[in-house]
């Protein structure tokens, strides 16, 4: 190919043939047999051969735009054919006496049939008519076509069967009936004439079931040689286990501890019992109770001699944390805060940090300044993250530096399914709060369209009279884009219709000192009204606030906006969310649909893995998550169990070279 072409491909990431074979086609197109010209009928693309005569460029008036019109005659007749803007066309095929293949559709036209903009190629080697055609898609601007051209040409130079190697071992092919790789990737690109098109626009042909298997087992057998490597750690530590520490556990909680939060303990008391360091994660929807169960755990590592440290997304909620956890535990042991501006002075921080190394200080809660280098503990014991719904390989590594491999407790709201889990954890250990405690207030769900928002604010200023505190949620847009409202329109509006009360606004581009002010005088009731962009999602607990409107709830994913509507109904008396809506997409009216029918965020987030697909949901490159390129979760959850059981099976045979060389290849891909 050209330089040009060369280089819109390489912008697209293909630059060998490698990438070009495994560029796969998302659908098939059943192309096979044509039809006599006389036979033609409107409405549908159809495949005629015959030859074309006739051609003639057409000037037009609109700029750079032209026209090809001619025919194509075979025995039985001949049908107009027009091309736009392929003027090559008249003189390449003009003085040709070679049969055509045509595809494409047929419309009605002023007189009579017209065949539009058909694909165009000498019968005798045939790329996109009479067979199954590949559609692929576009690489950047090289479209479906042009991709079909290259791939078959790359088919006549390579023998993919006899040059591919296998990577799936033999027996497992058998095992499950599939084809090896270089077959598998033949058949995807050319299918056979008697292929299955149903089933290979299906994702569900024997060559697509190769690559899906292929693909999980590689990624099973990756992750469970990570997993060993973890589980030849031994801990050096010892925990305390026995009565004693239960008692101590006891008298901590200043309520009883939800069915769900004593089995959760329970498994990470296990954990901090066993040999190998603990990495557990302790999923449970917002207000679930997370926070006890965490500093029951620190508690268990203090007890035992241990420090603790406690890492938090954002210094507002490092310093809730930090207040909930010196009511819980202060009374026992000395806890400080260690934020970017904690100390305020320079002297100030230099005293934390040598508490720190010197064990006077036991338990750290902060952000991640907490894990900066100049931060050094005495021995840190087990280390909890909260908020981290994008736990990945970076994050173990920052927090191994930190003394004799800690153990980690990570702590999401955002559920990770089941299915998801296991691809990108392997059996990373899962705690799930799945109760939640007694007593919670209930929160009304209303949807409402953007013409019945005065009515909805109305509302607001009557609870506002009433006592009550509420967020107002934007997407954060410079100016009004398209129909989405912006911040600064809402809090315009939010201002006027609230006329008399306090109001603040904060997004995420606002010097954070002014915004952790303004988060401060709304959890102290200075402030009444919160306008606001996502900043709120994660974590900020402010009971009193019971009402929330979301502006243009269109826009948000469905996560996020459970996240959102989480910051209201912490206290006891009922929350109302209105999620007021533009104009909706298909997809977006399933997601409000959701949301407005469940609070339960289990739920929704299994719907949501349904909605988006994997890679969105967890973001991909930030969990450290390998992208799938042809396997989808859940539907091929079938399929990532036997990868998983079968890599296994393979690692237990797997001895001395073989082993080795294998574990090398994995820590080299890992650290890239
Ligand atoms: P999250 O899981 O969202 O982090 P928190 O730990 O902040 O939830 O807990 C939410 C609220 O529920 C807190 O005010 C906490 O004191 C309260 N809580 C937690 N567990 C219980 C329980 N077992 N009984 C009563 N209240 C509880
Ligand atoms: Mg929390």
């Amino acid at each position: 190919m050209g330089p040009a072409r060369a280089e819109a491909l390489a912008g697209a990431g293909l630059r060998t043939v490698r990438d070009l074979i495994l560029h796969l086609p998302f659908r098939y197109e059943d192309r096979r047999g044509t039809r006599p010209v006389a036979e033609a009928a409107a409405g549908t693309s159809q495949t005629f051969r015959g030859r074309l005569v006739g051609l003639r460029r057409i000037r037009t008036r609109r700029r750079g735009f032209s026209l090809v019109r001619g025919f194509v005659e075979d025995g039985s007749g001949r049908l107009p054919v027009v091309w736009f803007n392929r003027p090559y066309l008249a003189h390449q095929t003009a003085t040709d006496e070679v049969e055509y293949l045509l595809h494409g559709p047929v419309k009605a036209a002023a007189d009579g049939l017209e065949l539009v903009n058909p694909s165009c190629e000498p019968a005798a080697q045939a790329v996109h008519g009479d067979r199954i055609a590949p559609i692929y898609p576009a690489a950047g601007k090289v479209g479906p076509a042009a991709l079909r051209r290259m791939l078959e040409g790359v088919l006549r130079e390579i023998d993919l069967p006899a040059q591919v190697a296998e990577t799936v071992p033999e027996e497992l092919l058998e095992r499950y009936g599939l084809p090896p790789l270089g077959e598998a990737l033949q058949a995807l690109h050319h299918p056979g004439a008697d292929a299955d098109v149903e089933a290979l626009s299906q994702r569900r042909s024997p060559a697509h079931l190769r690559l899906i298997y292929g693909e999980l087992l590689e990624l099973q057998v990756a992750l469970a040689l990570v997993r060993r490597r973890e589980e030849a750690v031994r801990r050096a530590r010892r925990y305390q286990s026995g009565a004693r520490l239960r008692r101590t556990l006891a008298e901590i909680p200043p309520f009883p501890l939800t069915g769900a939060q004593e089995r959760a303990m329970g498994e990470i008391l296990a954990d901090l019992g066993g040999p190998h360091p603990m990495l557990r994660l302790l999923q449970g929807d917002v207000g679930s109770g997370k926070t006890i169960v965490a500093a029951l755990a620190l508690a268990a590592a203090l007890e035992s001699g241990y420090q603790g440290a406690f890492m938090a997304p954002t210094e507002l909620l490092a310093e809730q944390h930090y207040a909930s956890l010196s009511r819980l535990l202060g009374d026992r042991y000395k806890i400080v805060l260690v934020t970017a501006s904690s100390g305020g002075s320079a002297g100030e921080a230099g005293r934390l940090r040598a508490e720190l190394a010197s064990g006077e200080a036991r338990l750290a809660v902060g952000t991640h300044a907490l894990f900066q280098e100049s931060v050094e503990f005495q021995e840190l014991g087990l280390a909890v993250i909260d908020e981290q719904h994008r736990f990945g390989v970076a994050q173990r590594d920052l927090l191994r530096r930190k003394g004799d491999r800690p153990d980690l407790l990570v702590m999401t709201a955002t559920p990770i399914p089941r299915s998801l889990a296991l691809t990108a954890y392997g059996d990373l250990a899962v705690s799930t709060l799945d109760e939640l405690p007694p007593g919670r207030s209930a929160v009304r769900t209303e949807l409402a369209p953007a013409r019945q928002s005065r009515e909805v604010y109305r509302r607001l200023r009557k609870a506002m009279e009433a006592g009550e505190r509420a967020y107002v949620v934007a997407p954060f847009i410079e100016e009004s884009l398209l129909d989405a409202v912006s911040l600064s329109e809402v809090e315009a509006r939010v201002r006027e219709i609230l006329a008399g009360f306090p109001v603040a606004t904060v997004h995420g581009r606002m010097p954070a000192a002014e915004r952790e002010r303004a988060l401060r005088a709304f959890a102290a009731g200075e402030v009444r009204a919160l306008v606001a962009t996502t900043v709120i999602e994660v974590g900020l607990d402010v009971p009193a606030a019971t009402w929330m409107v979301i502006e243009s709830s269109e826009r948000f994913g469905l996560a996020q906006l459970h996240q959102l509507r989480g910051r209201v109904g912490r206290g006891t008396g009922l929350a109302t969310c209105v999620a007021i809506h533009g104009r909706l997409s298909e997809a977006a009216r399933q997601r409000l649909e959701i949301f407005a029918a469940t609070t339960d965020g289990f739920e929704i987030a299994e719907r949501d893995l349904l909605l988006r697909g994997p890679g969105d949901l967890l973001g991909t490159r930030q969990a450290g998550l390998p992208s799938l390129a042809v396997a989808r979760l859940p539907e091929d959850w079938d399929w990532l169990v036997r990868a998983r059981d079968d890599a296994r099976e393979l690692l237990g045979r797997l001895r001395g070279p073989a082993l080795k060389a294998l574990e090398e290849k994995v820590a080299a891909c890992a650290s890239s």
